[in-house]
C-alpha cells in the first residue's frame, strides 16, 4: 500500500466504473507501462497496431476502451496476453495513485465544482498526489454528510416503509441465506444456541475476540483483511450475546459496501436485522410453531419469544415477516418511545400510523388511546397486555410489551385488524379504547376547561427527544466514530 491513510485506502481499493465492467484507467496505465518498459514510443506502438498514436493515447489516458479485438493485437505487439493486460491492479504504486487521483477528477462532486483539471505529470510528486486525493476524499465525504438532511432521512424512511409493505415484509432471498448457514453448521431445528453462531463465524472464516476497549459508538467490529470480528468482553444484561455476532457477518453475507447515502444505510440495517432474526428464528420452526398456534386459536408472541429464546421485539418482528407470507394475516408493528415518538413502525393491514408531510412514520407522535400508549399505564409489567381500539380505519386488536433500554423505556406492539384477532391469544380481552386521531380533539388538543384555565400561564421547557437527535445521521456509518474504529483496528491487528 501507498499509505496508511484510509480514505486513500479506500480511494486505491475502489471499484471500477460500473458502465463498462472494464476499468478503462487500469487497462490504459497497464498497457503504457508495458510499453515503456519495452522501450517502445507511443508512434512505434501505433504502427505495430495499425492505428494512429492519438488513438493509442486515448486508451493509455483512459478515454477510450479497446474492442476486444484490438486488445488482442496490443497484447501480441506488446509480447504480453490479454488476460495480463485486463489484471484489476495498477501496475505500479505511483501508477495507483495517478489512477485514485484521475478518478476522482472525473467524479461527479469534482465536475459539478467546474474546475479544470489537474494534469498530472512525472514531476507531480507522490505527496502533492496524497494531497489532492485526501482534499477530494473529504469534499466527497462533507457532500454525503450535507445530503443527508433530516428531511432526506425521513424520506428514506418513508420509501423503505412502503418497499418493505408492497413485499408484505417478507425477503425470500434473505431467509434462503439463513437456511444455508443453518445448514452449514448442521444445526437441525430448536432455539440456536451461541456455539451454533460461533461455528457459523468460523464456517465463514472469521474468529471472534473478545475486547475491553470496542469503540463506544459501536456494538461489534470486523476485520475483512484479518477475518476477524471484535465484540464487547462486557455483554450488556438486557442483549443476547449472539445478536451482535449475526449482525456483523450478516453484513457481509448481505454483501454490503460502504453505504453511499442514508437510503442505503437504513436499507443495508433492515437486512442485517432480517437476516439476524431469520437465524435466531428459523423459517421452517417458525412456521411450524405458528401454524400450530394458529390452528389452536392462541398465538402469542410471547410463546414465540421464549421457543427461541429471543427478545420480545425480535420475536415480534419476526412475527410480521411471516404473518401475512406464510400465515395470511395482515399485521402491524410499532416500537413507541415512553415518550409517546414512533421509533419503527410497519403494517400492511390498513392501521392509520400518524404521519409528517414527507410521509414519514419514525418521529411522529402515536395517539394516547393506542395499544402502544396505553400499555405504559398498566401496573403489571409481567402479563401481556391486550386491547381493542376503534379508530377511524377500523377496529384493531393489539398487544403489547414493555421493554427497558438505556433510553428509556420503550413499547413494543403488534396489532391486527378485528376479523383476525381470532387467531390470537388474548382475544377475550375488555379492554377497549376508541382512537379518532388524527382529529385534534382525540388527543392532541387539551379539553376546553384546561386549555381556558391555563392557556397563556405556562411555560414548559422541552426536553429534546432522543429519537429527533437519532433521526440526524452523519459520516458513512451514521453514529459510528470512524476515526475510533480505524484506530482500533489499528491497535488490534495481528499485521502491521
Ligand atoms: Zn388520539
Amino acid at each position: 500500500m501507498v499509505n496508511a491513510d484510509p480514505l486513500l485506502r479506500s480511494a486505491l481499493s475502489a471499484p471500477p466504473p460500473a458502465e463498462h465492467g472494464l476499468d478503462a484507467l487500469t487497462l490504459g496505465r497497464r498497457i503504457r507501462e508495458l510499453r515503456t518498459t519495452r522501450r517502445m514510443t507511443l508512434d512505434s506502438l501505433a504502427t505495430a497496431i495499425d492505428r494512429a498514436p492519438s488513438q493509442v493515447s486515448m486508451i493509455e489516458n483512459g478515454n477510450r476502451e479497446p474492442r476486444l479485438s484490438m486488445l488482442r493485437t496490443i497484447a501480441t505487439a506488446l509480447g504480453t496476453t490479454v488476460d495480463d493486460l485486463l489484471k484489476p491492479e495498477a501496475p505500479s504504486e505511483r501508477a495507483a495513485l495517478e489512477i485514485a487521483v484521475e478518478r476522482a477528477q472525473r467524479g461527479p462532486v469534482f465536475t459539478a465544482l467546474g474546475l479544470a483539471k489537474i494534469r498530472v505529470s512525472r514531476a507531480t510528486s507522490d505527496e502533492t498526489l496524497q494531497t489532492i486525493l485526501t482534499l477530494h476524499h473529504e469534499i466527497e465525504r462533507l457532500h454525503r454528510e450535507r445530503a443527508a438532511t433530516p428531511e432526506e432521512a425521513r424520506r428514506a424512511n418513508a420509501q423503505l416503509r412502503a418497499t418493505m409493505r408492497a413485499r408484505d415484509n417478507y425477503f425470500p432471498e434473505l431467509e434462503e441465506q439463513a437456511l444455508e448457514l443453518l445448514t452449514a453448521v448442521g444445526h437441525s431445528g430448536g432455539p440456536v444456541s451461541h456455539q451454533v453462531v460461533a461455528d457459523m463465524a468460523t464456517h465463514l472464516g472469521y474468529s471472534l475476540h473478545y475486547v475491553g476497549d470496542l469503540p463506544h459508538s459501536t456494538r461489534s467490529v470486523t476485520d475483512k483483511r484479518n477475518g476477524r470480528i471484535y465484540l464487547p468482553t462486557a455483554q450488556s444484561a438486557s442483549r443476547d450475546s449472539r445478536t451482535p455476532i449475526l449482525q456483523a457477518f450478516a453484513s457481509l453475507l448481505c454483501g454490503h459496501d460502504e453505504p453511499g447515502n442514508y437510503a442505503d444505510f437504513l436499507r443495508q440495517r433492515v437486512e442485517t436485522n432480517y437476516l439476524t432474526a431469520a437465524i435466531l428464528l428459523p423459517e421452517k420452526d417458525t412456521v411450524r410453531l405458528l401454524t400450530e398456534a394458529k390452528n389452536l386459536r392462541r398465538i402469542s408472541m410471547e410463546d414465540l419469544r421464549d421457543a427461541f429464546s429471543v427478545s420480545y421485539e425480535t420475536a415480534a418482528h419476526r412475527f410480521t415477516n411471516l404473518a401475512t407470507a406464510r400465515l395470511g394475516i395482515p399485521v402491524h408493528f410499532m416500537k413507541v418511545h415512553e415518550s409517546g415518538t414512533i421509533i419503527k413502525a410497519y403494517e400492511n393491514d390498513s392501521v392509520r400510523f400518524p404521519s409528517d408531510a414527507l410521509g414519514a412514520v419514525e418521529g411522529t407522535t402515536v395517539c394516547r388511546s393506542w395499544t402502544a400508549r396505553t400499555v405504559f399505564d398498566v401496573p403489571d409489567r409481567f402479563s401481556p397486555w391486550y386491547q381493542y381500539t376503534d379508530t377511524p380505519s377500523g377496529t384493531f386488536w393489539c398487544t403489547s410489551r414493555i421493554e427497558k433500554a438505556k433510553e428509556g423505556e420503550y413499547s413494543v406492539s403488534v396489532g391486527v385488524p378485528f376479523e383476525h384477532v381470532k387467531w390470537f391469544r388474548g382475544r377475550e380481552t375488555t379492554n377497549r379504547a376508541v382512537s379518532l386521531c388524527p382529529d385534534e380533539s382525540c388527543c392532541r388538543r387539551a379539553p376546553d376547561d384546561l386549555a381556558t384555565r391555563w392557556a397563556g400561564q405556562s411555560w414548559p421547557a422541552a426536553r429534546t427527544p432522543t429519537s429527533l437527535l437519532a433521526a440526524l445521521p452523519t459520516g458513512t456509518f451514521p453514529g459510528v466514530d470512524q476515526t475510533e474504529v480505524y484506530q482500533f483496528l489499528e491497535s488490534h491487528s495481528p499485521t502491521h
